[in-house]
């Protein structure tokens, strides 16, 4: 098995012009990425310099000959994390996990559907409420002809809201913005979703509104209590036929989910800042939630990232890998995706989100017959 020869941490700018870590493994990297509408039980990060800095200075001197075993280096992170947090955590992880992608010989040939964030708001920047108006091209045969379908319902939105003489943005993670009501915009999607074989998704991010126990709306300048929360949630499932709900109540409340959950067997109720890729929350979710956001960054390693994946397809979760709104054009979670077959992977259509679902045409073009996983 290979050894640790050299290890060096670097800072380098996300997405958001923020300084994010950087860490090269034997030459090949990883890096972090960062969120902001961050949930309260995911692991801290630390600066990226504080991050930097222990990792070279004294981390580095007791990885450097270790065997390149992903399991037993994620063992070892955990541990330090206080020190170097998830984000120093994560961008080594990723680099070890990128280093042995190099070296073995890759078979895996089912591809996740892409999960992208047409229309966005809230923490990620727009007038809207609404987090992610996210579409799925669940018709598609093949993964370019899903990123095709994806793609054109992008063009479509954004050609029609163009025509109504609405100027038009583009927020943190590349999803279009504009000065329009969350209802109308989606009785404008609605039809063009459909003729273009995608289903429509929402990331409510419902944490990011709740405040004094109450869901503030803040286009419509209007406070829902929790029972008026699920119900709105109920109505938009019933009126967009919605396949996906993420985060739909604050990140505590497991029996709101639950709720929604019961009522709508065939809609996606997932958890993001709910489970924060922690496997003691999923267990907390289990019967709650029928899919989960996995993002490695909210726990720390490649290794705690596939535990929790192991549990949800062992309890009938779907696992969603998911980016974060700060960006790199690191594609390691493009790769683990295929790797652990994720069904689905929420990483965004437009801007620097492309790097990976560039990666994922790469590998489909690469892979001796490969297809989609049922969803
Ligand atoms: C999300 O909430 O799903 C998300 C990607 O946002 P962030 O990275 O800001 O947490
Ligand atoms: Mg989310």
């Amino acid at each position: 098995m290979a050894k640790i020869k050299s290890i060096h941490a670097r800072k380098i700018l996300d997405s958001r012009a923020n300084w994010t870590v950087e860490v090269e493994v034997n030459g090949v990297s990883g890096a972090s990425p960062a969120g902001a509408s961050t949930g309260t039980h995911e692991v801290p990060t630390v600066p990226a310099d504080i991050a930097c800095d222990f990792i070279n200075n004294k981390m580095k001197k007791a990885f450097l000959n270790h065997e390149m075993n992903q399991k037993e280096i994620d063992r070892k992170l955990k541990f330090l994390t206080g020190k170097i947090g998830s984000n120093g955590a994560i961008a080594t992880s990723f680099a070890v996990y990128n280093f042995l992608w190099d070296e073995r010989q890759f078979n895996r040939s089912v591809f996740p559907y892409p999960l992208g964030n047409v229309f966005g708001g809230g923490a990620h920047g727009g007038s809207c409420y609404m987090q992610e108006v996210l579409l799925c091209p669940k018709k598609a045969k093949t993964f370019p002809d899903a990123v095709q379908k994806m793609t054109d319902a992008y063009h479509e939105l954004k050609k029609e809201l163009k025509d109504m003489g609405l100027s038009l943005g583009m927020n943190d993670e590349g999803a279009l913005t504009a000065n329009i009501g969350f209802m109308e915009l989606m009785d404008i999607l609605k039809p063009i979703a459909d003729h273009n074989g995608c289903a429509i998704g929402l990331d409510i991010a419902a944490s990011e509104m709740y405040r004094h126990n109450k869901y503030y709306y803040r286009q419509k300048e209007q406070f829902l209590n929790r029972d008026e929360q699920i119900d709105f949630v109920d109505h938009l499932i019933k009126k967009y036929n919605l396949f996906y709900v993420e985060d739909p109540m604050n990140e505590d409340d497991f029996d709101g989910f639950s709720k929604i959950h019961s009522k709508n067997k065939k809609t996606l109720v997932t958890g993001d800042d709910l489970t924060t890729t922690n496997t003691q929350r999923i267990q907390r979710a289990l019967g709650k939630i029928n899919a989960m956001i996995v993002k490695p960054n909210q726990i720390g390693t490649v290794t705690q990232a596939f535990d929790a994946i192991s549990l949800c397809k062992k309890s009938h979760i779907i696992p969603v890998m998911s980016h974060r709104s700060g960006e790199t054009t690191d594609a390691t979670i493009a790769r683990m995706a295929l790797d652990f077959e994720c069904p689905i992977i929420k990483c965004g259509i437009a801007d620097m989100r492309t790097a990976k679902i560039n990666e994922l045409l790469r590998l489909w073009d690469k892979t001796d017959k490969p297809k989609m996983k049922k969803i």
